[in-house]
C-alpha cells in the first residue's frame, strides 16, 4: 500500500536549504576575523574580538551562524544532519 511519497516537504527542498547554507560559507564572503579592537557582538550583545569581514559587524565564532542563517533554515539543517 506504500506508493511514492508526495508530501508538502520533499527531500529536494530540505537539500535546497542546506545547499544555500553551504553556498553562503563556501563563497568566502562571510568569514570571522579576529581583530585588535573589541566590538559588541550583534547576536548576543557582549564584547567580542571577532567580526565578519563582509558585514563588518562584531560577532563571536559561535554566534556567526545564528547571526547569518534564519532560524527556520537552521532547524531544517539540524533536522537533516
Ligand atoms: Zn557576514
Ligand atoms: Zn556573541
Amino acid at each position: 500500500m506504500l506508493g511514492p511519497v508526495a508530501g508538502p516537504l520533499t527531500p529536494g527542498e530540505k537539500l535546497g536549504a542546506a545547499a544555500l547554507l553551504h553556498v553562503r560559507y563556501d563563497s568566502g564572503r562571510h568569514l570571522p576575523q579576529k581583530t585588535a579592537i573589541k566590538g559588541i557582538c550583534k547576536e548576543c550583545k557582549t564584547r567580542s574580538f571577532y567580526r565578519c569581514i563582509f558585514c563588518k559587524v562584531a560577532l563571536h565564532p559561535e554566534c556567526f551562524i545564528p547571526f547569518h542563517v534564519p532560524e527556520e533554515e537552521r532547524a531544517e539543517v539540524e533536522d537533516m544532519e
